[in-house]
């Protein structure tokens, strides 16, 4: 199987690494042309508005909602799960995929950046992650389903065979999300 990672900017190297861990071919995304040849998709933290205007420079924005829409799955971490969101807070969406409504940096005043395990409906056991300036969703449209929360907040919601966290499980080696991902090709 062959698992792109949008490799723009952000820890895309480390999605690749948990990929590679599962046994799947991991392919760095950065032309429609590499997007045509995978079979899902991982959209890395990073810089939310770094990474939206290198995607609409590369003309990826297009053909991604397209393979979202034909069914690919896709999961966003922490600035992917921006960049997937429906509604920014602040900002122009990107790829407007999953109806939620996001507010950036939003744990970041708080604290920078913590761990924490996290229970996922489907996944057995708890997922580590980090949180880095992490997106807060403030809104929940009626297609997507809460699949862990954190001190009372939506943290991963899948939408179909869309999934986006908060976090960044990629940074801990976790690789359970990333297993869960695949199970949906
Ligand atoms: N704060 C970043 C943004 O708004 C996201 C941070 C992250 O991916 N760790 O894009």
């Amino acid at each position: 199987m062959k698992a792109g990672v949008l490799a723009l900017q952000g820890d895309f190297r480390e999605h690749a690494r948990v990929f590679a861990e599962l046994g799947a071919s991991p392919v760095e995304v950065r032309t429609p042309e590499d997007l045509s040849r995978v079979d899902a998709l991982a959209i890395p933290g990073g810089e939310s508005t770094t990474i939206s205007k290198l995607a609409r420079s590369a003309e990826l924005v297009g053909p991604i909602v397209e393979r979202a829409s034909e069914g690919m799955p896709i999961l966003g971490t922490c600035a992917g799960m921006i960049v997937m969101a429906k509604r920014v807070i602040g900002l122009e969406p990107l790829l407007g995929l999953v109806d939620v409504t996001v507010r950036r940096n939003a744990y970041g005043r708080q604290v920078d950046s913590f761990e924490a395990d996290v229970d996922i409906e489907g996944v057995d056991h708890q997922v580590r992650g980090v949180f880095i300036r992490a997106p807060v969703v403030e809104d929940v449209g009626a297609d997507v389903r809460a699949i862990a929360s954190l001190d009372g907040r939506p943290v991963v919601l899948e939408q179909g065979s869309l999934i986006v966290a908060s976090f960044h499980p990629e940074l801990v080696g976790e690789t359970r999300l990333h297993e869960y991902l695949l199970g949906k090709v």
